[in-house]
């Protein structure tokens, strides 16, 4: 594998380190989650290599097997693809936060079957921010009560909200969607909850992300190059 692994995740950080500095963030208060779906497990062997520690995936089954194969570099995975049903006892098992939570029913699963041997699992409600059809998530009306439900859950952790927002291509329209997540966030505080994250921000709009706060940013294709 010849590809600059190290060159690319240096870049990556300096974009998130220079938009704290423009945004009047604070220093290192936003993560990097890089996304490996389809990556083989030696690409991000290469990234961890490099200091890269929090890793996303998309696929149960190609993920457990990336899990297991490198197990001794102690990663920390974040499950961040679409749920179904049967499929969330592998995630509460072998992950250590999903991002992707889009129904109470999800939630309660993942509650149930969390082993007792693990800590409580880091969980982000999903929101549909921009109300598209082709979209997982919830509904903004739906977010308060599922938020307050999952919340009495001990085997999970509510640490805040995702979103995916429609595709645009100017800094400004990208900004309104985050916008509307951080004013969602910021509304269930003042409801009481305690909520430190906010994932938002992918490879082409980490910097509007930034801007309207995001804590923790998703970026694949700027690390491992385009998905096969
Ligand atoms: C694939 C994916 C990303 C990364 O997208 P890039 O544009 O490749 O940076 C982020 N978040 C989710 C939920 C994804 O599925």
């Amino acid at each position: 594998m010849n590809i600059d692994f190290v060159a690319r995740l240096q870049s990556v950080l300096t974009r998130i380190r220079n938009a704290e500095r423009r945004f009047q963030r604070p220093q290192d208060s936003v993560r990097l989650l890089a996304v490996s779906k389809t990556q083989p497990a030696a690409a991000i062997a290469a990234i961890a290599a490099a200091g890269q520690h929090c890793f996303g995936e998309n696929y149960l089954q190609e993920a457990l097997d990336k899990i297991i194969e490198l197990k001794a570099l102690s990663l920390e995975w974040h499950f961040i693809g679409p749920i179904q049903a049967n499929k969330t006892r592998g995630i509460a098992e072998h992950f250590a936060w999903v991002h992707s939570v889009d129904r109470l029913k999800i939630a309660e699963r993942l509650n149930a079957q969390r082993p007792d041997t693990l800590p409580p699992l880091n969980v982000c409600l999903e929101v549909n921010i921009d109300r598209e059809s082709s979209k997982h998530g919830l509904d903004e009306s739906e977010i308060a009560e599922v938020a307050q439900a999952v919340t009495a859950l001990p085997r999970l952790r509510l640490r805040g909200l995702m979103a995916i927002p429609a595709f645009a291509s100017d800094f400004d329209s990208q900004r309104r969607s985050f916008a509307r997540l951080r004013e969602q966030r910021d509304r269930l505080n003042v409801q009481g909850l305690t909520l430190d994250t906010l994932s938002m921000g992918m490879s082409d709009d980490l910097e509007a992300a930034i801007a309207e706060d995001a804590t923790l940013v998703r970026v694949g294709t700027a690390l491992f190059g385009p998905r096969t």
